[in-house]
């Protein structure tokens, strides 16, 4: 699934392909289920308006028009986009399409027809609307700390509890944790002061880290314990990085969990 770090990829290259470009027609092979207005309205907003700007909450993404509408864009499950010439066959599966006036074309690809794109008059109130609370990187700690106070679910639960703190995945809250040295399975409320900040600086370490390397998980130092999963460096499958502990797997709150016995004894 595309997380933040994918999505704020996405957003940099929505800006570095589309911006100050003219939209001259959408297109969309399942409107009924991929959009969240109808495409007439869609078209008779953005035909002849231009990207201008972009915004990013979580996984939320938005783009702003000249004509001050934002367009919506969620990623799903499999999400992505790609940007090509009118003279290129488009990407696969590129079942939405901006056209722009300079003979490119932006795609959104969506395989699995989890995505979704809509005008929303007000990204703020969407976003309220929806119960999505502030970005990781921009949350602060009294905001964040509040929260866990609050909860009496397993941390790892609260962390992906995107009305506490958005952008946080399941890879992710597990290398937060591994990386804040905390079990995943700890109350939110029974946390330490100092335990909180440890896992609040360790969030936007992961995040800002996996931004930095545009989200390729291979270039992604050797202390995270997503390469234990298999899906980073190959030689670091199984692994925990402290090269003493037990990778274990449990289930918490119905997700796959990796931690490791030693690093993030339960005290
Ligand atoms: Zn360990």
């Amino acid at each position: 699934m595309p997380e933040l770090p994918e999505v704020e990829t996405y957003r940099r290259y929505i800006e570095a392909s589309s911006l100050g470009q003219t939209i001259e027609q959408f297109t969309c092979e399942d409107p009924r289920k991929l959009l969240l207005n109808d495409l007439d309205e869609i078209n008779n907003r953005l035909n002849g308006a231009v990207f201008e700007a972009t915004y990013r909450v979580g996984k939320h993404l938005f783009v702003r028009t000249n004509l001050d509408d934002w367009l919506y864009m969620h990623f799903g499950m499999t999400g992505d986009l790609g940007y090509f010439h009118r003279d290129e066959p488009p990407p696969r599966h590129a079942r939405m399409i901006f056209y722009f006036t300079n003979g490119y074309r932006l795609g959104f690809i969506c395989p699995r027809k989890f995505e979704r794109v809509g005008l929303v008059a007000d990204p703020a109130a969407f976003l309220a609307q929806k119960g999505v609370a502030p970005d990781v990187m921009e949350i602060t700690p009294t905001v964040f700390f509040d929260h866990l106070r609050r909860k009496k679910s397993a941390i790892k639960t609260v962390l992906l509890d995107q009305s506490v703190v958005a952008g946080i995945g399941n890879w992710i809250a597990d290398d937060v944790l591994f990386r804040a040295k905390i079990h995943p399975e700890i109350p939110a409320s029974a946390l330490e002061e100092t335990e909180k900040m440890r896992i609040f600086e360790a969030m936007r370490y992961i995040v800002q880290t996996t931004i930095d390397v545009e989200a390729n998980y291979l270039l992604l130092p050797d202390d995270f314990i997503l390469h234990a999963r298999g899906w980073g460096k190959p030689h670091l499958a199984g692994k925990c990085p402290c090269g003493k502990g037990e990778i274990l797997m449990s289930r918490v709150g119905g997700r796959a969990t990796y931690f490791c016995g030693l690093c993030q004894s339960k005290k």
